[in-house]
């Protein structure tokens, strides 16, 4: 490419006439041409009529990088944080942090899960393995944003949320997105969802004492559920993973977390 003549000047006047070419791309030599794609994409303000008043793609694929140089390094984990728009699970006066990698207020007292930590349970519960995961469960839907990253890596997400108010919001919120596989229950997830069972994958997103019996009852053989568990002296949380095997249930403790309590009942 190199050897080839770089267009003379005045090279313009050699094209028939037409709609003017993308600017810097007609004289430049090819290899330094922007692709006309890059070149012909309309104002960010038109594409985003409603949220942020930037480019949130922009946004979150800096939150993507930021996610993969912590060590999120599997590439459906980083599409899906990549794909589902955090700014829309979260008031509007919060919106401009969406994508920080922190935990924000979703109402009732409760909180949207920081995206390191999302995408790092995500990453967790496919465990390497190739395809997409089966039916999940989820306890703690809160406003659904988990629950709609889960949509892309699952065949069927099912989602608990033991506050009403929570439950209907993250109805609200997942409507327009149009995720048909995401089942959300008004409910104690402490029982989990003995319908959907087994599960391939569960995940909690509210932290206990210890993991109710019933989530590992309802856990498919292979399958991993991973949460949040808090030890009885002094309440310091750590993500715990527990994997069925045909050997017996394998208990792993990673790194300490910090999630909102999980809680009997429903209100
Ligand atoms: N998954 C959410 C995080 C929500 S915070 C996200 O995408 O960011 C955790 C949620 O767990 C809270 O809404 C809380 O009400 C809920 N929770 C706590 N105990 C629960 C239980 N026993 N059953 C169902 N939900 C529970």
């Amino acid at each position: 490419m190199t050897s080839k003549p770089r267009p003379s000047f005045p090279a313009r006047l050699d094209r028939a006439p037409g709609p003017a070419p993308a600017r810097g791309a007609a004289l430049l030599p090819m290899s330094a041409a922007k692709p006309a794609t890059a070149a012909a994409k309309p104002p960010v303000a038109r594409q985003q009529p409603h949220g942020l008043g930037l480019d949130s793609h922009a946004v979150r694929q800096a939150m993507v990088n930021k996610l993969a140089g912590q060590g999120i390094s599997d590439v459906r984990v980083l599409s899906a944080m990549g794909t589902i728009e955090r700014h829309r699970f979260v008031d509007s006066a919060l919106v401009n942090q969406a994508y920080e990698d922190t935990s924000l207020p979703i109402g009732l007292g409760q909180t949207i899960s920081k995206p390191g930590v999302v995408s790092r349970m995500a990453e967790l519960l496919l465990n390497g393995r190739p395809g997409k995961l089966g039916r999940v469960l989820e306890i703690g839907t809160g406003c659904g944003y988990q629950a709609a990253v889960l949509s892309l890596l699952a065949s069927e997400v099912y989602s608990i949320e033991r506050l009403r108010g929570l439950h209907d919001k993250a109805r609200e919120n997942l409507r327009p997105m149009r995720l048909p596989n995401v089942h959300l229950l008004f409910g104690d997830g402490m029982a989990g969802f003995a319908k959907g069972a087994p599960y391939a994958a569960i995940i909690a997103a509210a932290g206990g004492e210890a993991v109710p019996q019933a989530w590992i009852d309802q856990l498919a053989m292979d399958g991993r559920l991973v949460a949040p568990v808090a030890s009885s002296t002094g309440g310091q949380q750590a993500l715990m993973v527990i994997d069925r095997t045909p050997q017996g249930l394998r208990q792993t403790v990673l790194e300490a977390v910090h999630f909102v309590p999980l809680k009997s009942g429903i209100a």
